[in-house]
């Protein structure tokens, strides 16, 4: 019973509590509750602009203490990465992410490599993974290409063998699958009703491990197995090494620096916490913004043509991806095609809508400083060549688009992996050029071993280091888009 009468004051004192507003005047609550709280409207008012005075007068001081004019403020991140690891792996897009799975996947001892991928962007709001179209395909001209391709279709064949986790849902890749087979013109049309055949001399269908995929999904499930396995995230930004350095002459008779990473320096993300992490072992999968990395540790500003003038020859060039409505087009039957022009599109879900891209001529290439849409590249520089090739896309409606970087090797176009000769524990996995994404499962396995094992042990991926830019011998692919 008292218990009762208890619950009933405390029910009442909160309703007064409630309905009465801060007045002097007021009947309904109790009055301690008005002796207590009521200020009065003079001292009221002095009390908030004292305050309001107070904290304009830190935000001055703050902003005066800041570099640069913009204040925003300081929030600290929980989430610091560990004082030491064995190997750290910067950039948490698919690459980075794939190595660190398959170097977990390899580890002889559980918890016998110590992993952490650090991102710097928890948005992933520039990250090319997320950006890309999904497409996967084995119709490259160079072998290693082609092995990389079909090792990664057949891990995604069985990537619930490899990226399932207990007690989660398996992962949905959503791949279109599709053997090559060569068509003529004429069964190009028969196949393909929709496509104008009339300019083509010869077409090359791909039957399997070809198509598209959730780029976004793919990423996910490596990161959810790496972390389930071990790998330790972090949010923040590389923004320097402290390296040991080793002075050498060359055969040639240059002196070089050969550096060795003992340190990598993180900047949390949306705060002004550093954190250093030794290591043993740098995985750079930064992707477009690579390159950044090594300008970073110094390496590459030698004079041209020299080993210390070996820089990475990767930059980020922005590439659009157009989606379109068109109720008339191919439908269902629309395969991930590639025209001669360059010009790709594919089906994109089933209502009707399509996604297109090309990169443009070298003279052309758009400004990077940002990732805006150039609607008039895809008037004038697309669209009459998607209606060549396929009449009913005159009719086509825009709907929207968005642009992304490539991490574009402008040496050849294609993945550079391994190490540089000027950084001695920095592992290289970058320069994909608009095919990492397709390529990710079977380059993250090529890593691990090179790094755990000292060298390829499933495909032989020798091609792709640093001798072939130091001995200027470009393995030049064919087939980029
Ligand atoms: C429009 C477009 C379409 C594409 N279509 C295809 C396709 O159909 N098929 C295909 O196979 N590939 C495609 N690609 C290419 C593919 O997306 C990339 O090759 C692949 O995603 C590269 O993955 P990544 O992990 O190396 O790079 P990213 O996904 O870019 O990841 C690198 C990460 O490193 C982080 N980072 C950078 N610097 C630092 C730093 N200092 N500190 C911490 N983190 C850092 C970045 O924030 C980023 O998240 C396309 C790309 C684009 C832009």
């Amino acid at each position: 019973m008292s218990t009762w009468r208890k619950m009933r004051v405390t029910v009442r004192t909160l309703q007064g509590f409630m309905k009465c507003p801060s007045r002097t005047s007021c009947t309904h609550g109790r009055r301690g509750w008005d002796r207590s709280f009521t200020t009065g409207p003079v001292v009221h008012n002095r009390f908030f602009k004292d305050l309001e005075k107070q904290f304009s007068a830190a935000r001055d001081k703050l902003v005066d203490a800041l570099p640069g004019g913009q204040w925003t403020p300081i929030e600290i991140n929980p989430d610091l990465p560990p004082e030491r690891a064995d190997i750290v792996i910067i950039g948490g897009g698919v690459v980075g992410w794939s190595i660190a799975y398959w170097l977990k996947k390899k580890e002889r001892v559980r918890d016998g490599v110590k992993v952490i991928v650090l991102e710097k962007d928890p948005t992933y709001s520039q990250a090319s993974t997320v950006l890309s179209a999904g497409g996967i395909r084995q119709q490259f001209s160079l072998r290693e290409n082609i092995q990389l391709s079909l090792d990664s279709a057949d891990f995604m064949k069985n990537i619930n063998e490899h990226l399932g986790v207990w007690n989660e849902d398996p992962v949905d890749i959503q791949s279109v699958g599709a053997k090559v087979s060569l068509l003529s013109p004429t069964q190009l049309k028969e196949k393909f009703p929709w496509v104008n055949a009339e300019d083509v001399a010869l077409a090359s269908y791909g039957l399997e491990n070809e198509g598209w995929f959730d780029p976004w999904t793919l990423m996910n499930a490596f990161r959810r197995k790496a972390i389930s396995m071990g790998v330790i995230q972090s949010f923040g930004e590389v923004t320097g090494f402290n390296c040991s350095i080793n002075r050498v002459d060359t055969v040639d008779g240059e002196t070089v620096d050969i550096k060795r990473i003992k340190h990598v320096n993180v900047r949390m993300a949306n705060s002004l916490e550093y954190q250093p992490v030794e290591c043993a072992i740098v995985v750079n999968a930064a992707g477009a913004f690579s390159a950044k990395l090594v300008d970073m540790m110094g390496i590459g500003t030698g004079p041209k043509d020299t080993l210390s003038g070996l820089s990475l020859p990767v930059e980020p060039r922005k590439r659009f991806i157009y989606v379109f409505h068109c109720p008339d087009g191919p439908g269902l039957d629309c395969p991930f095609l590639v025209d001669y022009s360059g010009i790709y599109f594919r089906r994109e879900g089933l209502g009707g809508n399509y996604i297109t891209g090309t990169s443009p001529e070298e003279d052309e290439e758009p400004d990077i400083s940002n990732l805006e849409v150039d609607h008039d590249f895809f008037t004038e520089k697309m669209w009459p060549s998607l209606a060549h090739r396929v009449p009913a896309f005159e009719k086509l409606k825009v709907t929207s688009a968005w642009a992304g970087y490539y991490d574009y090797n402008t040496f050849d176009q294609n993945a550079i992996l391994g190490i540089h000769p000027l950084a001695q524990n920095m592992y290289f996995a970058t320069g994909f050029s608009g095919h990492g994404l397709q390529h990710s499962p079977a380059i993250g396995r090529a890593l691990a071993e090179l790094i755990l094992d000292g060298g390829y042990q499933t495909l032989d991926l020798t091609a792709l280091g640093f001798e072939r830019i130091m001995s200027n011998e470009p393995m030049r692919e064919r087939n980029i888009v």
